[in-house]
């Protein structure tokens, strides 16, 4: 069993320490707010007035915290973690924080003689609550097997992503797809209301399809990624379906913004001579505007 700093109590933060104290681990806490260390404390968790004394005899340290500003501040400020932090721990970050700023945290850290590393977490508090969480372990190997077990009281599942850095930046990839997805989303189920159809029938029919599976596991391995980019199912196709949908959507006054950007997407495509390719080219296609070389050129 390992004594652990947790930094961060918040909706994350609190019931993720809790996993740690149920697993027999020491712990040692620290929030800006009272009351949520009052809590943890009452489970059996030391408090600290600041972030170095949280730190002062820990293996792990641990921040859960709202941006990397505050991940700094909490390392590096004025009674930080740094000022008492062993050379020996292995401090982990599991915040959502910007690729570049956790680079640059790591960096400092490294400089200063300290190990860190990133292991942000995917799913939401009810999985904290359950330690079902899928850790996202961005580190060396070395950091990795040092952490798993411990990442492991808070997750089901640990992911090693490739190293240093590889968390979070994979962690901001599937955020960017799920949350404008979400809003894609919204845009598909007012316009089923807004033609009386049912919603529950759309998502039964859309569980089995792309539309609700997505793309990456189901019209890409066998096209696109496979360097295949004969039609299974033509962009030109793909075009007239979106501008039925976008038209219907006009008529019925249903605002379908990003439906709409994706159509001028499809138009490019067109544009640029895919339109008898597979839909899945337009990967291909973007790849081509960002000027990455072609596997199938
Ligand atoms: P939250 O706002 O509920 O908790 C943040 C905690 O940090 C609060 O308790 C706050 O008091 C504390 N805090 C703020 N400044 C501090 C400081 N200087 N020193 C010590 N403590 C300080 O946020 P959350 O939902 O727990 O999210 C934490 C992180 O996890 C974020 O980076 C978030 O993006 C990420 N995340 C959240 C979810 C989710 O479903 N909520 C899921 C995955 C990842």
């Amino acid at each position: 069993m390992s004594a652990i700093a947790f930094i961060g109590l918040g909706q994350m933060g609190a019931p993720m320490a809790s996993r740690l104290l149920a697993k027999g681990h020491s712990l040692t806490v620290y929030d800006i707010n009272r009351a949520a260390m009052e809590k943890l404390a009452k489970e059996g968790a030391k408090k600290a007035s600041q972030p170095a004394q949280a730190a002062n005899e820990a293996e792990f340290v641990i921040t859960m915290l709202p941006d990397g500003a505050i991940v700094r501040e909490v390392l590096f400020g004025v009674h930080g973690v740094t000022e008492t932090l062993k050379k020996s721990a292995l401090v982990i970050d599991m915040s959502t924080i910007h690729p570049l700023e956790s680079e640059k945290l790591h960096h400092d850290m490294t400089q200063a003689g300290f190990s860190y590393m990133d292991a942000p977490v995917g799913k939401t508090s009810d999985h904290a609550v359950t330690g079902t969480l899928t850790i996202l372990a961005g580190g060396t190997d070395q950091q990795i097997a040092r952490a798993e077990d411990v990442l492991l009281c808070m997750g089901s599942e640990m992911i090693r992503c490739g190293g240093t850095g590889n968390g979070i930046k994979v962690k901001i990839v599937n955020n960017f797809m799920s949350i404008a997805l979400n809003a894609l989303s919204a845009e598909a189920a007012v316009l089923c209301e807004a033609m009386a159809l049912p919603l529950d029938k759309a998502i039964q029919v859309m569980s089995g399809t792309v539309a609700g599976k997505g793309h990456f596991t189901t019209s890409w391995p066998g096209k696109v990624l496979a360097g295949d980019l004969s039609a299974a199912f033509m962009i030109d196709l793909a075009h007239k379906d979106l501008n039925i949908a976008l038209n219907v959507a006009g008529q019925l006054n249903v605002p379908v913004p990003l439906g709409a950007a994706a159509r001028e997407v499809y138009s490019q495509a067109r544009a640029c001579g895919r339109g008898k390719q597979d839909w899945s080219a337009l990967l291909t296609h973007v790849r081509t505007l960002c000027g990455l070389r072609q596997t199938d050129e």
